[in-house]
């Protein structure tokens, strides 16, 4: 009989279980992916999601034809989709890797019931995550709230499982003489932007698909990641992976990253390289957090906060923070990064967003949103959590008290400027410190600053001993 691969966030075939075991059986399989914009609960992918998810599809189409197999491409409810297609195709087998979000475990476990109805077998594997998340407990026996111990138990268990590699060749995809399933064209999707096309700087930037996944990950096992504990904090040079938007589609594995960098130092791990490590463990966390806690994007982790005074966000405030013109160069240097480039630095997420939340008052939930249409690594747990992070309405959440100060932070990290910059065009002929506050230089054509820092952190400091308090 022939089966069915279904790829969801694992756009990829090296280190993909669900498509080795698969091609594993000697007969003709189909692989399917499926446009789900309608099923229950599904959050719909934001902009930046949309155009990396065409181009992915695009590469991973051209990776399988060259191997002898092709990509099926449908839309619709997946649950639905994947029937009429397990049916079209006479298939005995149906194969995929395992999902965490609530809805999407919703649809799966549907599924698995549905093909055991129907003489069909259902067979998931883990590939996306190093540790799933039930199977890192407390000694209590519950979930981890906090990232140190989570994190120590993952390492001490040092069951990094997924023995599966894929096989250099792929079988044919479809049972000869049956005709290949129908499928839609990618264009049909209208995945990408059009009038306007704001497209331009995330090309000029991204290479998504597997190739360029592999590529930057091997660029920074090569160099940066050997002095990451500092090249991390400075937003001015490649000091980070850049592999956030290829492990959001699983482009790469978490397996395979793991890996490589076992083979490169075999015997003990370089702090540095631990420090990058400990990265990947926020993102097992994050997860682990949307698995236990499905709502994690609407709802305050620490419920104390439902009762907290968000002041009305104006219009133009918004705006401000949203096309980078708040006169603060770091916050207005990423805000910028990000409508350009899809991504942002994460220690200029950490005060873009604490700017937006402490500063202006403006609920956390707002800057998720505009974070999850504008980034290319959009990811669902790891956007929400770390929204919360610095709201302090999370699990394991910055004190409240921490606010971050943009131009402290700015001269620490991007002390000669160069980050600011490369950003800001109305800021590139300041020279000096007076990049950090232009508001102290001649800077023709920057804003003002928008609020004042000092007032503004007052304001926070007294909305939050509230909620301390109560
Ligand atoms: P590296 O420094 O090379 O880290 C390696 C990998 O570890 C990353 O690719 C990522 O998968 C993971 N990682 C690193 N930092 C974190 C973190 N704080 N939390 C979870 N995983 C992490 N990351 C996302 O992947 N998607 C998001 O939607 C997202 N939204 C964020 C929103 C805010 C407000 C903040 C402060 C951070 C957010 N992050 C998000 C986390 C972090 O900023 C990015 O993962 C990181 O900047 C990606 O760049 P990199 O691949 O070069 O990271």
């Amino acid at each position: 009989g022939t089966s069915l691969v279904w790829l969801r966030d694992d756009l990829r075939l090296d280190d993909n279980p669900a498509l080795s075991e698969a091609a594993g059986r000697g007969l003709p399989f189909t692989v399917v992916y499926i446009l789900d914009e309608q099923s229950q609960g599904v959050r719909p992918l934001g902009g930046a999601a949309r155009w990396w998810l065409h181009h992915s599809l695009a590469a991973l189409s051209a990776d399988l034809e060259s191997r002898g197999s092709r990509l099926v491409l449908r839309r619709g409810p997946a649950g639905e989709a994947i029937r009429t297609l397990a049916t079209q195709t006479k298939a005995d087998h149906l194969f995929w890797n395992r999902r965490y979000g609530q809805p999407e475990r919703t649809i799966d476990a549907d599924l698995k019931e549905w093909a055991g109805g129907h003489g069909m077998q259902a067979s998931s594997y883990q590939a996306n995550l190093l540790f799933e998340p039930w199977t890192v407990k407390t000694g209590a026996g519950g979930p981890y709230k906090v990232y140190s111990p989570f994190w120590r138990a993952c390492l001490a268990s040092q069951d990094i499982r997924n023995p599966f590699e894929a096989p250099d060749t792929l079988p044919e995809p479809a049972p000869s003489g049956r005709g290949l399933p129908a499928s839609d064209t990618l264009s049909s999707w209208n995945l990408l932007p059009s009038s306007p096309d704001w497209s331009g700087g995330l090309a000029a930037t991204w290479r998504p698909g597997e190739t360029g996944a592999q590529q930057r990950l091997e660029d920074f096992l090569d160099g940066p990641i050997e002095d990451y504990g500092t090249g991390r904090n400075l937003p001015g040079t490649e000091g980070t992976s850049r592999l956030s938007p290829h492990l959001r589609f699983g482009e790469v594995s978490p397996f395979r990253v793991w890996r490589e960098i076992r083979r490169r130092h075999p015997h003990n791990v370089p702090s540095d390289v631990g420090t990058y490590r400990a990265e990947l463990g926020w993102r097992e966390f994050n997860w682990h957090l949307l698995y236990h806690n499905p709502d994690l994007a609407t709802r305050n982790f620490r419920p104390a906060f439902d009762n907290f005074q968000w002041a009305p966000t104006s219009r133009e405030e918004l705006a401000a923070w949203q096309q980078g013109n708040t006169g603060y160069p770091l916050v207005d240097a990423g805000m910028r990064q990000l409508w350009q480039t899809g991504w942002m630095h994460n220690r200029v997420r950490m005060a873009a967003a604490s700017f937006l939340v402490k500063n202006l008052l403006t609920d956390w939930r707002i800057g998720e949103e505009w974070f999850w249409d504008t980034l290319v690594d959009a990811d669902a747990a790891n956007n929400p959590a770390n929204w919360q992070w610095v709201a302090g309405s999370g699990a394991d959440a910055s004190p409240y008290y921490r606010i971050f100060n943009p131009v402290t932070q700015s001269k620490k990290f991007d002390a000669g400027g160069s980050y600011l910059r490369t950003f800001i065009p109305e800021l590139r002929d300041v020279e000096g410190k007076g990049i950090h506050e232009p508001w102290t230089v001649e800077a023709e054509g920057y804003p003002k600053p928008l609020v004042d820092l000092a007032e503004s952190r007052e304001r926070a400091l007294d909305a939050y001993q509230k909620i301390k308090s109560a």
